[in-house]
């Protein structure tokens, strides 16, 4: 799933591949995906796209966007999306097929969901999108220690730590995989309530957030997760599926897992105490 180091990777990864390549087709009926939602109707896509130049692709939270001249082209969620050269093979199980000049491509695949918007610009309404570009992001400096406190004085006390930091678009592009490891730098329990939180407590979760996306980022990407080139990304996650079972690197003890507010847990009993 593409959260906020993956979609600032693959952006910056697609501005170095394939801008200022022309579109010559566009398919997305290839390989049908019950859970890939476009925008409006993709048999229009390549009516949109054909003949047109790539532009500049940006990344807001966990959405990747790529600018054609006068469309949008919006990623988000489980989009998987790949660049091919000439001579690589293509994917057959792809929603979205869109072939360059140069005989290289782009292919997008469904995991699990996914979000393949093309659009003319002007007429785009997604209010996920919106609220990602306007909402300051943890990578940049007007996410500072002062608006997260107001964005924990904005919610109820008994709200949860991971209910806080990972739904409800409070902090776009920052999902339940990431939160993982950013809870486990500040040895906080995920289930801890808003309320209990010390003032060491929001210090270091600020902290964490700051700077375990900005690890993660700079690696380019978790390692449970692909680039554009289909490498895996070089931060290695420590509670991750992937690596859950390793031991503890703080205390050498195991890891719970458990299903939370509708995605999977993991936490250290012993680092990440929940005291009530
Ligand atoms: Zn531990």
């Amino acid at each position: 799933m593409l959260e906020i180091p993956e979609s600032h990777t693959i952006a910056e990864q697609l501005n170095e591949t394939i801008k200022g390549k022309k579109i010559i087709t566009v398919a997305t009926d290839n390989y049908p995906h019950k859970f890939a939602f476009y925008y409006e109707d993709p048999k229009g896509y390549d009516g949109l796209l054909k003949g047109k130049i790539v532009g500049k692709s940006s990344a807001y939270g966990g959405l990747v966007e790529i600018i054609v001249e006068d469309i949008k082209i919006v990623f988000g969620d489980g989009a998987n999306i790949r660049y091919h050269s000439n001579n690589e093979e293509i994917p057959e199980k792809n929603q979205l097929l869109i072939k360059f000049d140069d005989s290289s491509s782009l292919t997008c695949s469904t995991q699990m969901y996914a979000q393949i918007h093309a659009v003319k610009s002007k007429e785009y309404e997604n209010e996920y999108y919106d609220l990602a570009k306007e909402k300051p992001s943890p990578l940049y400096n007007d996410f500072n220690k002062k608006y997260f406190e107001k964005l924990i004085d904005e919610v109820p006390p008994n709200t949860s730590i991971k209910s806080f930091l990972a739904t409800k678009q409070r902090i776009p592009g920052l999902g339940n995989g990431t939160l993982q490891d950013i809870l486990f730098n500040a040895q906080v329990h995920p289930k801890t309530k808003i309320k209990k939180l010390r003032t060491k407590d929001k210090n270091e979760l600020f902290e964490s957030v700051k700077k375990t996306l900005k690890q993660m980022r700079e690696n380019k990407g978790r390692n449970t997760e692909k680039t554009l080139f289909g490498e895996s990304g070089k931060y290695e996650t420590i509670l991750s599926s992937k690596n859950f079972k390793n031991p503890c690197p703080s205390c050498g003890g195991k890891f719970n897992k458990e299903s939370y507010l509708g995605g999977t847990i993991y936490y250290c009993p012993n680092c990440q105490k929940l005291d009530f």
